[in-house]
């Protein structure tokens, strides 16, 4: 469902004609070389086209406006070989509307101290050239990310690629739209939200569906749809004794393909990204959907339980940032603590909607009551997560502005098993620790539900907090409550005049 290689990221290089056609010969031949490397690279997502060398305002602007133009054009990488006035770069960086990341690199990686010459100077100036094209950057106000190092250098194509998988995401969002099966869970405040705001801030549009209607295309799915779809899950998952063909909760896991089915269909049809539902409003299906949703994460939407489609916006990015790598990204909720003072630490589920990308190992298919809702017996799949390090992110509406907080996580290993829990489940220590990390959290208004990462770092959350132009907040090992209370006002301050 999701496919990278199809954006395009443009190569471009700034430069100027007092060096001469020789140089510019040689700057063209070096940007191309780099051009080509990024795009052979295992490591960048994308497909990097490399562009003309530029060295008027003219030809800078018509790129940006080409950028503008060019559907997957998803940004700019901009690199400074030699010095570029950046006086010919404001008309182009005013009617820019892509991202654009600066690469701040040298051709030539090390001096050669005994060869070293004027010519060699007047060919590698970017460590100049770079510093003129961020000062218009910064004189205009212009987000973007500054990358520097050598362009052969390991580090430097880990963080061109996380901007990449940021600025996928951002183009994906783009006239994306989520689909709300449904409304807010009543009286529930933080899964609320300006939509238009939304529609204006991100590109996605958020709309509503009477879940009538989504019953009539789950009604429209036919016993040969449902018994395919159950010997696919046959072969995928370890189905408990009780849901196998002939056990007394089967027919419950027969509906669950026959919802999953027709909400397939129903968000292919309407070309959706994304969506929500909530156990208030479930007119006309038989059970709240659990496997269905799990599944449909799986496969790259987004999913905000409760009506929450902040939540269910944020996933599908993170799914886009994600591809292709390893880990996995689900819905997530803080759901119960342990806190015993020698080890205080958060177990994290839902009450079905957790995505199997994050799992150890097979998922179990089990069918249990779900206690709220009045409705039939879900079925679900059950399973645990791998140790090792997570994050938890939360989009909030603050009222002038949105909010991305994320808090780094070291997820653990339960001590013991969960025999009774009918939940996929997972277990982490926020960073710092429980008391600082909560306590930031809660300072800040973070949600409840989260999107939980074992993919992605909080770089990629920064990158793409910043294509987007909203507040960025992490919690991480170096968190200081009295330092984070700090930035939160200066911060409230600072969106007063956005
Ligand atoms: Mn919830």
């Amino acid at each position: 469902m999701i496919d990278l290689k199809k954006y395009e990221v443009w190569f471009v290089t700034g430069s100027q004609h007092l060096y001469g056609e020789q140089i510019l010969k040689k700057v063209e031949m070096h940007s191309k070389e780099i051009a080509n490397a990024l795009n052979l690279s295992k490591e960048i997502p994308v497909t990097v086209t490399f562009k003309p060398i530029l060295t008027t305002p003219e030809s800078i602007k018509k790129i940006c406006l080409e950028a503008n133009n060019t559907e997957n054009c998803i940004g700019l990488v901009t690199w400074m070989h030699t010095f570029s006035p950046a006086k010919m770069w404001i008309a182009g960086l005013k009617s820019l509307q892509k991202p654009f990341v600066h690469l701040h690199t040298q051709y030539n990686r090390d001096i050669p101290y005994a060869e070293i010459d004027m010519d060699y100077m007047n060919l590698n100036q970017s460590a100049h050239g770079g510093r003129e094209f961020g000062f218009i950057c910064s004189r205009m106000g212009i987000e973007r990310k500054v990358i520097v190092g050598h362009w052969k250098d390991e580090k430097v194509y880990k963080k061109l690629s996380v901007w990449m998988r940021a600025a996928s995401a951002w183009a994906d969002a783009q006239g994306g739209k989520i689909a709300r099966f449904g409304d807010n869970m009543r009286e529930v405040a933080v899964t609320e939200g300006d939509k238009v705001e939304a529609q204006l801030r991100f590109g996605y549009s958020v709309n509503g569906y009477n879940v009538g209607e989504l019953a009539e295309y789950v009604n429209g799915i036919t016993e040969a749809q449902v018994n395919e779809l159950v010997e696919e899950y046959e072969a995928t998952y370890t189905l408990a004794k009780d849901a196998i063909r002939g056990g007394s909760n089967h027919n419950a896991v027969k509906n669950a393909a026959q919802i999953e089915l027709g909400m397939r269909t129903f968000l292919e049809n309407g070309n959706f990204k994304g969506f929500t539902t909530t156990f208030e409003n479930l007119q006309g299906l038989k059970q709240l959907p659990g496997i269905s949703v799990q599944r449909l994460m799986n496969d790259g939407y987004g999913f905000g339980a409760e009506g929450d489609w902040k939540t269910s916006a944020l996933l599908r990015a993170m799914k886009v940032m994600d591809s292709g790598l390893k880990g996995g990204t689900s819905f997530m909720e803080d759901y119960t603590y342990h806190l015993d003072p020698s080890g205080m630490k958060v177990l994290g589920a839902h009450m079905l909607e957790v995505c199997p990308s994050i799992a150890i190992a097979k998922p179990k298919l089990e069918v249990h009551p779900l206690g709220i809702g009045g409705k039939a017996d879900p079925a679900r799949l059950v399973f645990d997560v791998d140790s090792g390090e997570g994050l938890n992110a939360s989009m909030v509406d603050m009222g002038n502005r949105f909010r991305l907080i994320v808090n780094e996580v070291e997820v653990i290993k339960p001590e013991q098993d969960f025999p009774k829990l009918p939940v996929a489940r997972v277990m982490w220590v926020p960073k710092p620790n429980l008391e600082i990390g909560a306590a930031a959290w809660i300072y800040a208004g973070g949600a409840h539900h989260t999107v939980f990462s074992k993919a992605l770092n909080s770089e990629y959350l920064e990158d793409f907090a910043a294509i987007a132009g909203i507040e960025f907040l992490t919690i991480d090992a170096n968190t200081n409550i009295r330092e984070f209370k700090n930035e939160l006002r200066w911060n409230s301050v600072y969106y007063q005049g956005k």
